[in-house]
């Protein structure tokens, strides 16, 4: 199946409009006619090469929303007309121990990414800037009722990167955490933190974003420009949820942490970070690391929301205005997600 979809040629180039192949809907597959697909600052990071080559041309988009259009003879969990989602994984071994264990995402032969990953006939994968895609059944999540599908799209991958170590390190009422850069991710961790009942903090460039941070769910709003901000906060928080896609100074925000804090990384820049050990021995902190979640957390994360009202906060482009829109993300002007409707591919 031949369809529309949109492509960057090579690194560092705009995107353009081209036709991709779609493989045939196997036996366990689903055919998902593009609804929506939101614009992760990861899609930027691979498409410019931040993360060492990759497999041009590439269609970026790991943030689907859509509805099914035709199921393989297998599949029982979805039918036609049924809106799903698609995050950033489309494949695994299925038996490892973390597969087995819910965590696809650390499959020891390798997850399949959504796009610029090797599907299992050797294919290369294609993202969701596009009209249609074929997934695994078992990788296809159920989008609960009532929830936006636009503001939902972004919760594929923006909302389980953070919900994931938010469940984890424990976010909920008694619990202080901050979280630093308000963009896509960023800002669904405001909405998830507050909603599991913990006390939010935003630590944002500057205050530009503060009236929207606090409508978010944040308690406080402080400006990591202002050095006054990091001896206010000093030894605060028992989680840092740390989204910026550029290298930070690792070393201040670890001695924000209390003792026995977590300074968890999601964001995930170009350049190396470095850190001083006597940074995390003084407090016995932790300084971790966390990659999206797996397939049932996601679909856990998706009812969360749907229970709490949840969804991202978006700006719907055409498939046409992409390379501005990736323009305003790498600004940090993006509030707070772009989505793009894919009906504009057709
Ligand atoms: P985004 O929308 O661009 O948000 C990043 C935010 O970081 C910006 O809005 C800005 O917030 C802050 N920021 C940007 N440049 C900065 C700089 N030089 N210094 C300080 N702060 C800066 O990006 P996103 O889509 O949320 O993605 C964020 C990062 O997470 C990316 O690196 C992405 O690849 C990564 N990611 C990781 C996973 C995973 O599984 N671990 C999944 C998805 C994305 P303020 O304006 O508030 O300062
Ligand atoms: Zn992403």
């Amino acid at each position: 199946m031949r369809v529309n979809a949109y492509a960057a040629p090579a690194a560092g180039r705009p995107l353009a409009p081209t036709t991709i192949e779609r493989r045939p809907v196997g036996a366990n597959d689903v055919l998902v006619e593009i609804e929506f697909a939101g614009i992760c600052h990861s899609d930027i990071h691979t498409v410019r090469g931040d993360w060492g080559p990759q497999p041009f041309p590439v269609v970026p988009g790991h943030e689907i929303v859509g509805v099914v259009a035709e199921v393989g003879a297998d599949v029982t969990q979805h039918g036609v007309g049924d809106r799903v989602g698609v995050g950033c994984m489309v494949n695994s071994c299925g038996q490892c121990a973390h597969c087995r264990n819910g965590d696809e995402q650390y499959c020891l032969q390798g997850m399949v990414p959504t796009y610029a990953g090797t599907a299992r006939d050797g294919s290369t994968t294609q993202g969701g800037y596009s009209t249609h895609v074929v997934v695994d059944a078992d990788y296809v999540l159920r989008l609960p009722g009532g929830i936006d599908p636009a503001a939902a799209a972004p919760l594929l991958c923006a909302g389980i990167t953070t919900y994931s170590p938010l469940r984890r390190w424990g976010a909920g009422p008694g619990k202080k955490v901050a979280v630093v850069g308000l963009g896509g991710l960023g800002h669904l961790a405001v909405k998830l933190a507050s909603a599991m009942g913990a006390e939010v903090t935003v630590l944002s460039q500057s205050l530009k974003k503060q009236e929207d941070g606090l409508r978010l769910g944040a308690d406080s709003y402080h400006a990591t420009s202002d050095p006054e901000t990091f001896t206010e906060l000093a030894g605060r928080f028992d989680l840092i949820v740390n989204t910026v896609s550029a290298a930070i100074d690792v070393d201040a925000y670890l001695s924000l942490l209390a003792v026995d804090g977590a300074l968890v990384n999601v964001g995930a820049p170009a350049e190396p970070l470095s850190l001083q050990v006597m940074s995390l021995i003084g407090g016995r902190r932790t300084y971790a690391g966390s990659m999206i979640g797996g397939i049932a957390e996601t679909q856990e994360m998706l009812d969360f929301c749907a229970e709490h009202g949840i969804g991202a906060e978006i700006e719907v482009i055409a498939a046409d205005q992409v390379n501005e829109a990736y323009e305003r993300v790498l600004a940090s002007d993006v509030r707070y997600r772009f989505v793009i409707d894919a009906t504009t591919l057709r």
